[in-house]
């Protein structure tokens, strides 16, 4: 996977990405970043690429050309191919989630445009971008960290990133649920013991411990995902005593305050 982001603050990119799992896999060559400055495609004294926006309004607005010009020069020189897909970081975009990123991780290169101060002009956004991704509703100052946010998950997705690659499909959001709680050593931590099936070695049991915590876990922090899961009938039935158990708790809680 080759990234490639369009960005006034290279650094931030290029730090952030340059550790841990990312900093690894860009050693190994698994996945290859390469942040480029729009500025160096401004073309005038000062480097200037913002300028104020037409009908008025607060802040500024990034220049079309000097876009355009460091897309032509991704594409043609380093790319060197059609059809790659470019996403503008975007608070006005699809919300990005864990299926868009193994979408996304299908691709050989991409490219990320990153907007500052109000935005970019919308003339090169219309004629060079392919998806508008957000990472969330509020707004943030640039686009550098939702980059940072879409790479980081997306790498994690690309085999031979993660050590252990069954590590990935176990993770929260795979099957529309949340992942089990973990444990490390040791055994006993202030008086609280691990759950005794994690030292059974007990290979059965553990798959169904796993997957009993995920059906638990993710009826109790997001059931709104349950809506795409598929589950047993037995399964349907423990997210009712769940969900039953949850409603009794907080009714409990509200006469509390109340009283
Ligand atoms: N004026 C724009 C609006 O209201 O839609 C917001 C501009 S924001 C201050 C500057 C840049 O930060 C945007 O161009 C975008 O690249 C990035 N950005 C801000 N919030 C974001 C979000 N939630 N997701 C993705 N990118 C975001």
């Amino acid at each position: 996977m080759n990234f490639h982001v369009m960005t006034l603050f290279p650094e931030m990119i290029t730090n952030a990405m340059g550790e841990s799992i990312t900093g690894r896999a860009i050693k190994a060559g698994t996945i290859t970043v390469d942040a480029v400055n729009i500025r160096d495609y401004a073309q005038n004294k000062h480097n200037r690429v913002d300028d104020y926006p037409y009908g008025g309004g607060a802040g500024m607005v990034m220049q079309a050309e000097p876009v355009y010009r460091c897309y032509e020069d991704i594409l043609h020189n380093k790319i060197k191919k059609p059809g790659t897909r470019v996403i503008y970081l975007s608070p006005q975009g699809k919300v990005f989630h864990q299926d868009m990123a193994k979408e996304l991780a299908k691709e050989e290169d991409l490219i990320f445009l990153c907007g500052h101060y109000e935005g970019i002009d919308e003339r090169v956004l219309e004629k060079i971008v392919t998806d508008y991704v957000s990472i969330g509703d509020y707004v943030l100052t640039g686009g550098e960290l939702p980059a940072l946010v879409m790479m980081d998950t997306i790498s994690r997705l690309v085999p031979g990133v993660l050590n252990n690659e069954t590590s990935a499909e176990t993770e929260s959001f795979s099957d529309s649920l949340l992942e089990y709680p973990q444990y490390t050593r040791p055994a006993v931590w202030q008086g609280e013991e691990v759950p005794p099936v994690l030292l059974s070695g007990h290979h059965k049991n553990l798959e169904k411990w796993y997957r009993t915590q995920s059906v638990i876990r993710t009826a109790k922090r997001r059931p709104d995902l349950l809506e795409h899961a598929v589950l047993t009938e037995e399964e349907w039935e423990l997210v009712h005593r769940v969900q039953q158990e949850e409603a009794a708790e907080d009714c409990a809680d509200s006469e509390k305050k109340e009283s």
